[in-house]
Parts: structure tokens; C-alpha cells; sequence
């Protein structure tokens, strides 16, 4: 940027509440702005209002078109573009933009993906706009935050669930405050979320298959170099590297996303962005316009982008911290200790519903996080293991700690709690030596799940997160409603809470065998991948917690699950007919190739009456493993006959028998390459990849 000035850019692209304010007449403004707040409804008049003038800002900023912006269950976002033309009589046309436009749109959206929800209830997927997420404009269009949903109700994305689990909390945790004489407008949950990436050569990555259909490279031998030296985290930025983020920030910081820090991640050529948190919403939104701003800007400089969460076997993979909290609208941070003993007790109490929600909803917490790309990561020894558990940090566990003994814990009337929670210590500053093998650990004011992959949708945690803790939120309001004494009520329900669910509490090295053991002996689960992990989002217990939290209807729950399996599935059918592609298409060809060089050479040796013993061995290899190559994708090519089974067992049968296939074809495939010529190989290796950047 020519004159560093952010804050003049920051927000330029939004139609965000200075711009309305300048723009609506005052009691439009008014009522949106209730609307935005309070989430009252909005009438049909304010809109057309709002519409005109949204219109009107777009124009001037040189749109011309409006989208719909969406985010069915791939995931992803989606968009339909109309413009703002409406025909005259004497044949020209006008701009314009109506009420009924802004607040409902009709894509013809039949093809995203709805687990046969739209069969069964209504073809059409209708679009709400959502007045909670600013509008935005991007190349030329002016972008509309909306829900997707059927004619009928039943949601067909992933934002419409959010922001049910939002209402969620809200109507949970304002319960719990109630009793202590506090009545908050909104609760709401916030998120800031961590971005990993890495970024590669553009021509490079053009000439690799697997990138360019997966997003991951199915081959590929060990670099001479990989991640040993530790010498690129936090390390300083290259100029290519180092331009590339800056472009990225003001673009971000255009469309008013709070970007951050950014610095280099521990693998070569990967780095990381977040964001000041935001409401679960905004962040949601914001997180995937993050992504497809990487994806853009790195286009202008030569660059790829790879969100996806292993892009190299054996260097870490990427994931996307989750940091996670709970607040009021008056600015109180629940899940923060407080200075004093009786916001204490509030808070020993937020802190164990969300130690129960963890114990008691770990499996929704590791379904949320189990995607085929991410199965590649978790539970190997760089990000958290599969095994769902929680580190509270050494200050707050020796407070719990001293709390389930008993010890120093009086209670007086009036007096309220000796010891232990009287004087909390301020524990925000205990967050240098945080434990990074925990999935799931308490940073101060906030739990950072660390989990999630790289390129998942934020919105399918939180969704989760949100569920849970509103559940166990619930739970402890019906179990102290109508309480006499509530400090000393809620302090003993906490403390039975913190006995009650220690099992779930961890602090030690997760990535250590002995964990696996010692969580297996706590009962606590495993669920090792997204096959394992899955049908547990269909179970009766799952279904009656997001029922009962609105969140999801029965019939979505099972529809989501289907949906979830089905992309793990398509994920492995594209990654296993890709490499059986470049197998045979171009690695068999390359090795054919090279071996007839060298045993050319060693009969035009011979014929001289030369001995080449050592060459021959290389011959003979080479004749071996190439043989054994083919024999490889003769049976990954058996394993394309997926049985004709439910989505549930199409998903173990990837995981046992397309999976190992695929491995075993890689294991020759890598040894190959580490012994043919480089100028054989059809294809840049993991050390172009990784240092040409
Ligand atoms: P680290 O890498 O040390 O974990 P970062 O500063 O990179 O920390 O990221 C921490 C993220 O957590 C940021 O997005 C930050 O805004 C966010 N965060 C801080 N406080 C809260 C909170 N109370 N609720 C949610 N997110 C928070
Ligand atoms: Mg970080």
C-alpha cells in the first residue's frame, strides 16, 4: 500500500454500519440496526430501502451485478450473479435493486449436495439474506450473505445451523446468568480462527496431477531436506513470500476481515494468517473469504495456494485452530476468570459445562473435524492426536484439582469461598507453555480446538461447539433453577462436574503411546478416521441433543451424516482414479524409459567387451520394482469395483481396502523415484515443490 493508511481502506468494500448510517434515513437505520443486534425481524418496507440504497453504494463502487453468496454442505461458497438490469419501455434500462430481491433469492441450485432432502421436500433451495454479515463487493459484484435453505425449512447449508446454534447459546447460557442476577441482552459465541497454508510454484504445481485434481501429492519420495533443521518457523519472510501476504491483507482488510499476524509456519514454504476474533458468524464468513483471498492473490504472484491439510506426506500438515469463546452483550467474557470470588463460582461453573460438553459429546467433536484430507494429519506426531481431551494449563488444573479434594474449600453464608477460587491467578499470562499436543486446550479466556483441518468451513465446528456446551448449559440451569443459595450451589454442581468428567482432562504429551493406552483405560474414545468416526453423527444421542438444542430436525442430522460420508467417499474414488492416472499414464512410461537407457547402455558396454556389474544390479532393480509397480496398479485397478453397499460401508471399505492399496502403490512408486534419472521423472519432486517458492 502507497501510504500505509489501513484504517482509511479497512472496510471500503463493506456496506458496513458507517456507510449505512450515512446513507439510510435514520429510523431505516434504526430498525436495521435492531435487526443486526437484537436479530428482531425485519419489516419488507425497511428492505426496499435498504436494497436502494445497498444499490446505489454498489453502483458508485462500479458494481454491476448482485449475488447471493452461500454456503451449501461441500463447504465451499457459492454464487449466482444477476445484474441489475431491468428493461424500459423505450428500450434501455435502469439499475435496479428490489426489497423482495435483497431478502430472498431462488438459485436454481439443484445440484449441491442435500443427502435427498430436496427430493423428499421441495426441488427449490431458496437463499435469505443474512443481516448479520455485512454486504461486501467483490469484482463487480455486490455480495449478500445469505442462508440456503428449502422451501420448506428444512437447511440445506451451513450457516443457516450456525446461527440456530447460536440462538442456542444464547438462550442457554442468558439462563445460567439469570441465576446470578445478571440479564445480558445476547450471549454470543466468538472465533478466531488460526489459517494454515502452504503455497507453491504455479508452473510447477500445473505439472503435477495430483495437485491439480487433489489438492495433495499422491506421490513422491522424502526431500534430501524436509523439516528437520526447524529453521523455517517464525523465520524470516521471502520477497515473493513477503509481497504475496501484504496483497493479501489489504484485500482482506478491504472487505473489512481484522487480519492480523502472519508469519511462517514449521514446514518449508508453509505459513499461517489469523484474524482478530469475531462473532462465530462474521468469522465463519470471513474465514472463507480469507481462503478465497489466498487462492486469488497468490494466482497475481505466480503462486498456488494448497489449503488442503497434507499436501506432502512427511513434512506437517496444515489445520486451522479453532480458538473458541463464550460472551455477553455488555462485554462480559464468560469462560474469563474473574477478580473476584463470586464471578469465580460463575465462572468455575461456564468452565465445567464446557468440560462436560467435551466429555460427554467427544465424538461430535472429533466427527466435526473428520474429513478425508484431515484423516492424514490427526494422530500423527504433528497435530492432535484423534483422541478427543482437554489440557486446562498447570494454574487452573491445580485450581480444580484442589477443588474435587475438597481441600481449602469453605463455604460461609455471605462469606462465600475460601481459598483456591478466591484468588484466582490471573491465568491469562499463563499461556506461554501451553501444551500444543492438547486437541482441545483453555488459553486464558478461551479453548483453542486445534483439530480442525486447514480447509474445513469453520462453521460445521462451531455448529458442534455450540450444541454441546448449550446442552450441558441447559442442564445446569434446569439442575439449579429455583436455587436458594446459588454461589453455593453452583460451586458444589461445578465441583461434582469436575469429578464427575476428570477423565476427560489431560495434560501430558498426546502425542506419546502411553496416552493412547492410558485414554483407552479412561474409556474415552478413539475414532482413528472418518469412516470410525462418522456413523456416531447418526447415533439416537446425537439426534436427541440437536433436536432438543434446534439445531438440526432428525431428518437433517441423517441427511448431514450421509452427505459427509458420501464427500469422504467421492474424495477417495478422485485421489485413487488420479494416481491410478499418473501411474500409468506417466510414471510406469518414465520408468519403462529409463531402464531401456540403462540397459541400452549396458549392452553397448558389452559389445565393447565391457563389464558392468554394478550397472546391471541397477537393471535388475529397476526391472524389479517396475514389475512390481504394475502388479500394484493391477490391484488398485481391482479396488475401483467399490461394492454396491450404503455410503456407512463404502466408507470402510476406502479405508481398508482402497487406502492400503494406495499406500503400497506409493511405496514403489517413491523407490522408484529415488532411482530414476531426474530428467526421467515425468513430474517436479517434493524438493521443487517445496524450495522453488
Ligand atoms: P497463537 O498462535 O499463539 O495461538 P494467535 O494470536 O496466532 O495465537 O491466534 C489466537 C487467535 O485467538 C486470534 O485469532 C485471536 O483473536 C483469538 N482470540 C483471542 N481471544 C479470543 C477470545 N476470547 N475468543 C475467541 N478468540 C479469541
Ligand atoms: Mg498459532
Amino acid at each position: 500500500m502507497e501510504n500505509g493508511n489501513v484504517a482509511e481502506i479497512f472496510g471500503e468494500k463493506v456496506f458496513n454500519l458507517p456507510t449505512m448510517k450515512a446513507r439510510l434515513p435514520k429510523d431505516i437505520y434504526k430498525s436495521l440496526l435492531k435487526t443486526i443486534n437484537d436479530g428482531s425481524k425485519l419489516d419488507i418496507s425497511v428492505a426496499e430501502v435498504v436494497a436502494n440504497a445497498m444499490k446505489d453504494w454498489a453502483l458508485e463502487n462500479g458494481c454491476t451485478h448482485y449475488t447471493h453468496w452461500f454456503q451449501p454442505m461441500t463447504g465451499l461458497t457459492a454464487e449466482k450473479h444477476d445484474s441489475f438490469i431491468q428493461p424500459t419501455d423505450d428500450r434501455t434500462v435502469i439499475m435496479e435493486f428490489s426489497g423482495k430481491e435483497l431478502v430472498m433469492g431462488e438459485p436454481d441450485a439443484s445440484s449441491f449436495p442435500s443427502g435427498g432432502l430436496r427430493a423428499t421436500f421441495e426441488a427449490r433451495g431458496y437463499t435469505a439474506w443474512d443481516p448479520t454479515s455485512f454486504a461486501f463487493i467483490k469484482d463487480h459484484s455486490l455480495y449478500i450473505p445469505t442462508s440456503f435453505v428449502s422451501y420448506t425449512g428444512e437447511v440445506l447449508d451451513k450457516k443457516t445451523p450456525l446461527l440456530r446454534s447460536e440462538a442456542a447459546i444464547d438462550k442457554a447460557a442468558r439462563r445460567v446468568l439469570a441465576l446470578f442476577g445478571k440479564f445480558p441482552k445476547r450471549v454470543v459465541s466468538y472465533v478466531g480462527p488460526e489459517q494454515e497454508y502452504f503455497l507453491v510454484d504455479k508452473k510447477l504445481r500445473n505439472k503435477r496431477k495430483d495437485l491439480l485434481l487433489t489438492g495433495r501429492t499422491l506421490f513422491g519420495a522424502k526431500p534430501a531436506k524436509g523439516q528437520e533443521m526447524d529453521d523455517h518457523y517464525f523465520g524470516q519472510i521471502k520477497e515473493r513470500v513477503a509481497a504475496f501476504m501484504q496483497e493479501v491483507d489489504e484485500e482482506l482488510w478491504k472487505l473489512g476481515v481484522l487480519a492480523k499476524t502472519k508469519h511462517n509456519e514449521v514446514a518449508p514454504a508453509q505459513h499461517e494468517i489469523a484474524p482478530i476474533f469475531s462473532t462465530t458468524n462474521i468469522s465463519s464468513d470471513h474465514n472463507q473469504l480469507t481462503m478465497e483471498v489466498l487462492k486469488k492473490v497468490a494466482d497475481h504472484h505466480g503462486l498456488y495456494c494448497l489449503l488442503h491439510e497434507k499436501p506432502y506426506e512427511g513434512i506437517n500438515g496444515s489445520g486451522k485452530h479453532n480458538n473458541w469463546s463464550i460472551g455477553t452483550s455488555d462485554g462480559e467474557l464468560l469462560l474469563k476468570p474473574g477478580k473476584k470470588p463470586e464471578e469465580n463460582v460463575q465462572f468455575l461453573l461456564f468452565l465445567a459445562a464446557v468440560i462436560k460438553a467435551v466429555d460427554d459429546y467427544a465424538d461430535l467433536l472429533r466427527v466435526s473435524v473428520a474429513t478425508a484430507g484431515n484423516d492424514h494429519r490427526l494422530g500423527a506426531n504433528e497435530a492432535p492426536p484423534a483422541i478427543i481431551s482437554m489440557y486446562l494449563g498447570d494454574q487452573l488444573a491445580a485450581v480444580v484439582d484442589q477443588l474435587k479434594s475438597g481441600k481449602g474449600v469453605k463455604y460461609e453464608a455471605g462469606k462465600l469461598i475460601e481459598t483456591g477460587v478466591e484468588s484466582l491467578p490471573d491465568i491469562e499470562k499463563d499461556t506461554t507453555d501451553r501444551n500444543r499436543t492438547s486437541p482441545f486446550a483453555f488459553t486464558g479466556n478461551r479453548f483453542e480446538f486445534r483439530a480442525p483441518g486447514s480447509r474445513q468451513s469453520i462453521a460445521g465446528i462451531n455448529i458442534v461447539i455450540n450444541a454441546i456446551v448449550s446442552e450441558t448449559l441447559t442442564e445446569i440451569a434446569d439442575q439449579l433453577d429455583g436455587s436458594k443459595d446459588i454461589s453455593k450451589d453452583a460451586l458444589e454442581l461445578a465441583i461434582k462436574i469436575f469429578k464427575d468428567h476428570e477423565r476427560i482432562i489431560f495434560n501430558g504429551n498426546g502425542y506419546s503411546d502411553e496416552w493412547v493406552a492410558e485414554a483407552e483405560k479412561r474409556g474415552l474414545y478413539n475414532l482413528k478416521t472418518t469412516p470410525d468416526a462418522m456413523p456416531y453423527f447418526v447415533t439416537q444421542k446425537s439426534i436427541d441433543l440437536f433436536t432438543k438444542q434446534e439445531v438440526f430436525t432428525d431428518v437433517e442430522v441423517k441427511t448431514r451424516g450421509e452427505i459427509m460420508m458420501e464427500d469422504y467417499n467421492n474424495t477417495l474414488h478422485f485421489e485413487m482414479l488420479t494416481m491410478l492416472e499418473m501411474a500409468k499414464q506417466e510414471i510406469l512410461p518414465a520408468c519403462l524409459k529409463y531402464t531401456k537407457f540403462v540397459t541400452d547402455d549396458i549392452a553397448s558396454k558389452k559389445a565393447l567387451g565391457l563389464n558392468a556389474p554394478k550397472e546391471l544390479e541397477k537393471a535388475q532393480r529397476l526391472t524389479e520394482l517396475t514389475e512390481d509397480l504394475m502388479i500394484k496398479i493391477d490391484t488398485l485397478d481391482a479396488a475401483t469395483d467399490v461394492p454396491d453397499v450404503d455410503v456407512y460401508a463404502v466408507g470402510m471399505y476406502y479405508k481398508d481396502t482402497v487406502l492400503p492399496a494406495m499406500d503400497a502403490l506409493r511405496e514403489t512408486a517413491d523407490t522408484l523415484e529415488t532411482i530414476v534419472a531426474k530428467e526421467y521423472w515425468p513430474f517436479p519432486t517434493y524438493t521443487d515443490l517445496l524450495y522453488l517458492v
